[in-house]
């Protein structure tokens, strides 16, 4: 099948799926529609702009609840061996330098940058930004070269090397191995008015140290909470503009 042939049936699977409930899977296509052929949508011109903060004063080292969660909600690669796992959110500690300096645990996943390396390198547009500023990867139309995962500095994308017997959430699309996939921010789960997986994971454990929401909305927790304690992204002078900050680091 022709390029051009994958983008007649997607544009019909599209007028097909607009005026039709939607299904486990759909999303994405959805998305893909609003969020145009692999380019940046210009996410400021969407009303909601999903961000995140994670406040490493409130993360303990030994708390493993948002990568569980994300593992079960996600379908995320599991075999027990480095070699073939996936990891769409993980946990790092940072050991200062500095002598009787605590250190610091901090969950690290994909940061939806609005000026996404991993999007400008991808030679078939797989990878697009939906019209709310997630940055997602089209399963069917990944080739697996794995250019993403090069230009990607925050190491947030994993190689799908092989593909696990059971999924537990139907909700969320199977990937077959041979295909690159990270974060989605839950993409489905906000689709339907709820919390990514580990923030509602992070808030049962008694932490909160996450906080979700949306970074246009000057009544948003998150939008007081930058305004007010201007956490960080990571390395901010790449200039890629990360919609993950960090607080306490
Ligand atoms: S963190 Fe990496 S994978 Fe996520 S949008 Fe930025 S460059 Fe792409
Ligand atoms: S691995 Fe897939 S998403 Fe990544 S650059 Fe290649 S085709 Fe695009």
């Amino acid at each position: 099948m022709t390029d051009m042939d994958r983008r007649g049936l997607l544009k019909a699977g599209i007028a097909v799926l607009a005026g039709a409930a939607l299904a486990p899977g759909v999303t994405l296509i959805r998305a893909f529609a609003d969020g145009g052929e692999g380019t940046s949508s210009s996410p400021s011109a969407s009303k909601i702009r999903w961000g995140m903060v994670i406040d490493a004063n409130k993360c303990t080292e030994k708390c493993q609840e948002c990568t569980n969660a994300c593992r079960t909600e996600n379908n995320v690669p599991f075999f027990g061996d480095e070699r073939w796992d996936g990891h769409w959110i993980r946990k790092a500690t940072l050991t200062p330098e500095i002598e009787g300096a605590r250190s610091r645990s901090l969950p690290l996943l994909c940061n939806h940058c609005e000026n996404p390396p991993c999007q400008h390198v991808c030679p078939v547009a797989a990878t697009f930004t939906r019209h709310d500023g997630i940055v997602m990867i089209d399963k069917h139309r990944c080739i697996g070269c794995r250019y993403c995962m090069a230009a990607c500095p925050y190491k947030a994308r994993t190689y799908v090397f092989k593909q696990p017997d059971a999924w537990s959430n139907p909700d969320v699309p199977k990937r077959d191995k041979g295909v690159v996939e990270k974060c989605t921010f839950c993409a489905h789960r906000l689709d339907q008015g709820r919390l990514p997986a580990c923030v509602e994971a992070c808030n049962k454990s008694g932490e909160k140290a996450m906080i979700f929401g949306d970074l246009n909305d000057p009544k948003s927790e998150i939008y007081k909470y930058i305004r007010e304690l201007s956490p960080k992204g990571i390395r901010e002078d790449m200039g890629l503009k990360p919609k993950v900050y960090y607080s306490g680091i």
